[in-house]
């Protein structure tokens, strides 16, 4: 894994921390760092980080926290305190 994977794993784990903590806003410039760094650096973000950020408002989703995580039709669909949901096949 090179510095910039490093970096993108890094913010992640801290954005996910920040949301645990309370600190949405810290979370968000967490993961709008980590997707300016991808971009930047041409990395496809890693699945999980794709799957637990909100592509509406940035925040790092945490189930039970900020996010609600149901089984539907064989799909998994989180939804964000924001309002948006996501569906992605369940595997
Ligand atoms: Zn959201």
């Amino acid at each position: 894994m090179g510095i910039p994977e490093e970096r993108v794993d890094r913010l992640a784990a801290l954005a996910r921390d920040a949301v645990a903590e309370g600190h949405e806003d810290r979370a968000r410039e967490y993961v709008r760092l980590a997707r300016r760094i991808a971009e930047r650096n041409r990395l496809t973000l890693p699945r999980s980080f794709r799957r637990f950020t909100c592509d509406a408002c940035d925040t790092y989703l945490l189930p039970g926290r900020n996010a609600r995580v149901r089984l539907q039709d064989g799909h998994v669909v989180v939804r964000c305190d924001c309002g948006e949901t996501a569906r992605y096949p369940y595997d």
